[in-house]
């Protein structure tokens, strides 16, 4: 294949892969941007084969590889629940950081192999490139192998906050750019390795200062770093497609963690040096009576049916004990009760970016009822109801309320402000962040404490 067709078919998966990522962008367009993100792969896999023409113990390598890991891939896919999805894409994440450092590891080795120069006269630029590729994939792949753990509750969420660890960090990194300057005059294969060994701690000390609340940032940030850890090699190995689809990668995750900072109130440099959201401590007012009122299934159906605009505000336990069905069942027997029905989406409510829409699309919940935080907020006012489903930190006023709350500033749907807000959760327990919700003890609240199909289940049940 001539290099400027399989140019040509590079910049046809580009387009695809851009498809994809618009297509994503909305539950609706989802499945076909998934679509064009596999057609766009498979040319791009292809035209790298054809151009590379490997031998035939080479093919055989590839056919394996490609083999085992899509193998893995689908079959890890296909059992991990929507909850775990975080932890799981971390754990991607530090697979692509991995393979950008063997990846450079084997161009230093072998540079002929990659038309890069010869062992002891690799081309400057290769060199540039393979150092900055390997920093941040060993950056990446620690730092995603941390997330991981901590999303996937194997390590504590609270922040590790070492002792002049700003000073450290910035003493390390400030190394591995001088290690870069050496390795590109030298050559030094002890230099390579020591870039990497430092990297590998930089993605450690990076990560373990940051507390629960801003996991979500982190994910989609090593989900960033990923992209250009895998761009920097597309440089190395020549490849133009890995060029464009880390670059695509890099600047969407970089962008998705501009969001989500801005839908947390967060400055990014403020998440990057950690340290938030990481208090297991009861926040709030200890003075305040800790009654609560409790509700059952009669009561919460009595409300609703009476009421003439309800709210409902999905969250992590909805997706925990799987409810959707049931909540659109609800909402169903609700309007056919004449009774307003509405969805308010929280920016991080759920373990991962658009989770709650995703939950809410697959039960079939029309998208003109599901709104924004910023749309619906200023509706709670008017609400009889506002029906809390599994979510709890993304409704904690001490957010709006508590400036000495960690998650001081981080706006919330005012569920408050609703005449009555119904809470379905199986205890007065903290959300992800650690933090004790006082709207549990205020006048207008009734728990109703239990899983939270069940409990829909049984306001099902009870409406007549
Ligand atoms: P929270 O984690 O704050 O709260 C979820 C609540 O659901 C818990 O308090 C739990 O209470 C309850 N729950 C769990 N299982 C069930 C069940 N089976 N039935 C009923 N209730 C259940 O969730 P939110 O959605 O309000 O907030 C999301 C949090 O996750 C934020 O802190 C956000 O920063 C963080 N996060 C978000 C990510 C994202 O990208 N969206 C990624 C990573 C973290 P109980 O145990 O009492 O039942």
């Amino acid at each position: 294949m001539s290099e400027s067709f399989a140019a040509f078919l590079y910049l046809v998966s580009g387009v695809l892969f851009i498809l994809a990522l618009r297509g994503l962008s909305h539950p609706t367009t989802s499945r076909r941007g998934n679509v064009y993100g596999m057609v766009g792969m498979g040319i791009a896999i292809l035209t790298t084969l054809a151009l590379t023409t490997p031998s035939a113990g080479g093919i055989g390598l590839i056919i394996i590889g490609i083999a085992a890991g899509g193998g893995v891939g689908a079959y890890v896919a296909r059992r991990i629940p929507m909850t775990a999805m975080p932890q799981l894409v971390a754990a991607f994440h530090s697979l692509v950081g991995l393979a950008a450092v063997l990846v450079a590891a084997a161009a230093l080795y072998a540079p002929t192999s990659f038309g890069i120069g010869e062992i002891g006269d690799i081309h400057a630029q290769a060199l540039i490139e393979m150092s900055i590729g390997v920093a941040i994939g060993a950056i990446t792949f620690t730092g995603s192998i941390i997330a991981f753990l901590k999303l996937d509750g194997r390590m504590s969420g609270k922040p590790i906050l070492l002792p002049m660890r700003h000073a450290v960090n910035a003493g390390i990194g400030i190394a591995i750019v001088v290690l870069v300057a050496v390795l590109v005059v030298s050559e030094s294969t002890f230099v390579f390795w020591l870039i990497v060994i430092l990297s590998l701690l930089l993605g450690v000390l990076i990560i373990i200062p940051i507390g629960g609340a801003d996991m979500p940032v982190v994910v989609s940030m090593l989900n960033s770093y990923s992209g250009w850890a895998a761009a920097g090699i597309g440089f190395t190995v020549g490849n133009l497609a890995l060029i464009i689809t880390g670059a695509l990668v890099g600047s969407s995750g970089a962008i998705l963690s501009y969001i989500m900072c801005k839908g947390m109130n967060r400055s990014f440099i403020s998440v990057i040096l950690g340290g938030f959201g990481g208090e297991t401590a009861a926040a709030g007012d200890d003075d305040m009576d800790r009654s609560v009122k409790l509700g059952s299934a009669e009561d919460a159906a009595f409300l609703m049916q009476n009421a003439s605009k309800v709210i409902i505000v999905p969250g992590y336990g909805m997706a925990v004990a799987q409810a959707q069905h049931a909540l659109r069942e609800l909402a169903d027997l609700l309007k056919e009760n004449d009774v307003e029905v509405k969805y308010a989406i929280h920016p991080v409510a759920g373990r991962m970016p658009g989770h709650m829409n995703v939950l809410l699309a697959e039960a079939n919940v029309p998208y003109d009822e599901v709104f924004e935080l910023e749309d619906i907020n200023s509706e709670f006012a008017q609400a009889d109801v506002a029906y809390v489903i599994g979510a709890n930190d993304v409704t904690n006023p001490a957010a709006r309320d508590d400036p000495s709350s960690p998650i001081y500033g981080m706006p919330i749907l005012d569920v408050d402000k609703a005449k009555t807000c119904l809470f379905v959760k199986r205890s007065l327990g903290s959300g992800y962040a650690g933090i004790d919700n006082t709207l549990f003890y205020k006048d207008g609240t009734m728990m109703l404490l239990g899983d939270a199909k069940k409990m829909t289940e049984d306001i099902v049940k009870s409406i007549d």
